[in-house]
């Protein structure tokens, strides 16, 4: 979802909307903010500044993701700044470009501003981009004297701003092969290896821990037919209303996925096979009806297996659950 923000631009006095960080982007990685640490420490050494600050724009305030770790910095890692008072950082984002005031208190507009009260008279910033141009926030200096920032600094601040820019492209890099890795991209459900792991991992934990679990196949029924009549558009519209009715109606704890094709699988953790079958009745019914609304009188056929502490591996689960899918099509079939 997106999100925004309303900044003040304090040289005429607007408030601009910008959007800032949504929630489709990633958590920053330990190692990644690790490197940015010893990015600002540097450029706070090398200009030989109080105060070098990484800052992350959120709704209705702009706090300090990271400072430099020098014991002259006023300002505290996690500090908070509400937005619209006209801070440095404000027209930086709104304004999508480099700030440079060289001594805050020489100028009417930027005299009063809040930082002044820290004593931080002179300040350079460049904004920080996600790919897509939301706005991550800032990297500034900040200075308790005048400071003119020369083009040499202002080019270093520009480097790292796109090192920076650079990492937050990889991490939204690694989170697409996180999803591609598991998910089926026309479903947006698990996808076969997901599943997979997911079996594996709840099989180990059942026998380890002595719990139980359930799982249920599913296999649209007819779906060739319907290709075939109304067209492969109309099959993929099936599959995919079947997998989004299926999955708004089941429990967070619970995974479901595409095995392939037409055929799909629930897991329930801590689910005996009388709760999954009771469960599959109340879907299948939803589900059906949802799914008629494509297609008259479409439906699946499902089969549903229980972990047993006999079992010597998840595939005799499937082999159960497989077999009843099968009887289930017979049926259907007459
Ligand atoms: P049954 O009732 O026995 O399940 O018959 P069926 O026609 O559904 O055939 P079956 O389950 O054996 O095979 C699945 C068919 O689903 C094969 C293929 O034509 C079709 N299919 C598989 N994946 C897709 C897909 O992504 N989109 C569409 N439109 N059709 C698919
Ligand atoms: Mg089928």
């Amino acid at each position: 979802m997106h999100k925004t923000a309303e900044v003040l631009v304090r040289e005429n006095q607007t408030k601009r909307t910008v959007r800032i960080t949504g929630n489709d982007k990633p958590e920053i990685e330990p190692e990644i903010i690790k490197r940015w640490q010893r990015i600002i420490n540097l450029i706070a050494k090398i200009l030989e500044v109080p105060a070098g600050l990484i800052m992350q724009a959120k709704e209705d305030s702009i706090s300090v993701l990271l400072k430099s770790q020098n014991p002259e910095n006023p300002y505290s890692e996690g500090g908070v700044d509400s937005l619209g008072h006209g801070i440095y950082c404000e027209t930086v984002i709104g304004e999508n470009r480099e700030l440079l005031i060289d001594n805050a208190l020489t100028h009417e507009d930027w005299k009063d501003n809040p930082d002044v009260k820290l004593n931080m008279i002179s300040y350079c910033g460049l904004p920080i981009q996600w790919e897509d141009g939301e706005f991550f926030g800032t990297i500034c200096v900040l200075d308790n004297k005048t400071n003119y920032y020369c083009d040499n600094y202002r080019a270093l601040l520009e480097e790292f701003k796109i090192t920076i820019e650079s990492d937050l492209r990889s991490a939204q890099y690694k989170q697409q092969l996180r999803y591609y890795a598991e998910m089926d991209v026309m479903t947006a459900t698990y996808n076969r290896n997901k599943m997979e792991s997911v079996l594996a991992s709840e099989f180990e934990r059942s026998r380890r821990y002595g719990e139980v679990f359930s799982l249920t196949l599913m296999d649209i029924n007819s779906l060739k037919k319907i290709n075939d009549t109304f067209g492969h558009c109309k099959g993929d519209e099936i599959i995919k209303t079947f997998a989004s009715a299926f999955n708004s109606r089941i429990r967070d704890v619970d995974h479901f996925g595409r095995w392939g094709g037409d055929e799909f699988m629930l897991l329930c953790p801590n689910t005996v096979i009388d709760g999954m079958e009771t469960l599959m009745k109340d879907i299948f019914k939803l589900v059906t009806e949802e799914m008629g609304k494509v297609v008259p009188n479409s439906s699946f056929c499902y089969g549903c297996a229980e972990y047993s502490k006999e079992d010597h591996d998840y595939q005799e689960i499937l082999k159960i659950a497989d077999q009843k899918v099968y009887l289930c099509k017979e049926g259907y079939r007459r």
